[in-house]
């Protein structure tokens, strides 16, 4: 059954409830500290796109902080299929899923023996048309000055939020965050170069999120005869490469033509994105 009631239904600890009926307590670790883990689902017509890569991460994030994932993989796909089912319109949906470590019976840094405190919501995304996206979009560059666990899909965020305002204020796409001279990746989402036909983007490793998205990118690249090396490039390679892309679940894969004010290639979108859009759009949907 679908409901389309104005107050979203959401999953907390075991329950379904109205998202304005949901509540966690104060003594919460993810309240206090930021101390859990999250991911997002990104849901096209009821379909989970990368639905077992994404648990995957999931799983990993909280052995890496160790808490106890509290349910089998099947019990998440149920959850996770019930709070799209009672929230879905014909939108796409992007399923919001949260772990804390729980609540302890006063604040302190260390914890006790506590169980985690689960929380699932979906709501609907929108999809940028093609030719929207051919318009280019503008991206700054910022200090990426997060601790070196970002592989670790932490609550804790505030550098990435901080950065995220910093792109919304300037109404511009993203904040791509370089260290040492090195981009990484942006305030919430991966980037990729392109450079003599040849894609380019950060390795794996704890300066990285490892997107999702980046995956299924660099996947639609092998599709389409398009090589691709997982290698650290320079802030000056990014303002010198013949495109840039930034993806994450929620954006898909967004055509950057400017950098700090400066033209990337000919200030145009290039002939490689759309190849991999076109991949891109068929796949999400038939996985
Ligand atoms: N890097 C960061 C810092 C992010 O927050 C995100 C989005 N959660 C990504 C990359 C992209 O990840 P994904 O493709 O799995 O959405």
């Amino acid at each position: 059954m679908t409901h389309m009631l104005d107050q979203p239904i959401v999953y907390l600890n075991g329950s379904f409830v109205d998202k304005n009926k949901a509540f966690v307590s104060v003594m919460d670790r993810g309240f206090l500290f930021g101390d859990g883990i999250y991911e997002v689902f990104p849901s096209y017509s009821k379909h989970i796109f990368g639905l077992d890569l994404h648990l995957s991460r999931l799983q990993k994030g909280l052995k890496s902080i160790q808490i106890q994932n509290p349910y089998s993989l099947n019990e998440w796909k149920s959850i996770i299929h019930k709070v799209i089912e009672l929230n879905l319109g014909d939108n796409n949906q992007a399923v919001y899923l949260q772990i804390t470590r729980g609540c302890d019976r006063d604040r302190k840094h260390t914890y006790g023996d506590i169980s985690p405190t689960v929380y699932v919501q979906s709501t609907g995304f929108d999809v940028r048309s093609k030719q929207e996206l051919l318009k280019g979009a503008e991206v700054i560059i910022q200090d990426d000055i997060r601790w070196s666990q970002c592989n670790t899909k932490v609550t804790s965020l505030l550098p990435n939020i901080m950065y995220a305002q910093m792109a919304k204020n300037l109404e511009i796409e993203e904040v791509v965050l370089c260290r040492d001279g090195i981009v990484t990746e942006c305030s919430s989402s991966n980037i990729f170069i392109v450079k003599n036909e040849c894609l380019y983007t950060h390795p794996k490793g704890s300066y990285i999120l490892p997107g999702i998205t980046r995956e299924v990118v660099m996947d639609c690249a092998n599709a389409c005869d398009i090589p691709v090396v997982e290698k650290e490039f320079s802030k000056n390679d990014l303002l010198e490469a013949d495109e840039a892309w930034v993806t994450s679940s929620t954006r898909e894969v967004v055509p950057i033509t400017s950098v700090d004010g400066i033209k990337i290639g000919a200030g145009i979108v290039g002939e490689i994105w759309p190849l991999i859009y076109e991949r891109y759009q068929e796949i999400k949907v038939k996985q």
